[in-house]
């Protein structure tokens, strides 16, 4: 699923060209466009879920093996590309009050000068 006015979609379906550190059939990782450390990933479901409360709705399914997934992704990505060591941030915002500016689900991985 995909929505028609999210700029992570468009990067998904190719809409928007963005170089991937990874891609698989659930996930890619891209570089964030305006980096707040040495190294500055994007980790990015190909499902398209708003955020955090979106995943852990009070009533109905949750994405709990999608975000399992995605940590464990993380720190395999992590690994590979020599944000560990020696280590790196990992952050999700959640809701403009938390910082979000993008509302489609992401885990941000930052390394270096954090
Ligand atoms: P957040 O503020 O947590 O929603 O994070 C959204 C992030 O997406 C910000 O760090 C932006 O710099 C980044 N971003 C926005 N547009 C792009 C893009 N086209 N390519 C890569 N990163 C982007
Ligand atoms: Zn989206």
């Amino acid at each position: 699923m995909s929505s028609i006015d999210c700029i992570f979609c468009k990067i998904i379906t190719g809409l928007i060209p963005s170089p991937r550190i990874f891609e698989d059939d659930q996930f890619i990782c891209i570089r964030d466009i305006q980096p707040q450390a040495k190294i500055h990933l994007l980790l990015i479901p190909k499902h398209h879920v708003a955020s955090l409360d979106e995943a852990f709705p009070t009533q109905g399914v949750s994405y709990s093996t999608m975000l399992a997934r995605m940590m464990e992704l993380s720190v395999q990505i992590a690994r590979e590309n020599h944000l560990l060591p020696p280590g790196y941030r990992s952050v999700i915002n959640t809701g403009k009050g938390g910082g979000q500016t993008v509302f489609h689900l992401h885990l941000h991985l930052l390394s270096g000068d954090v």
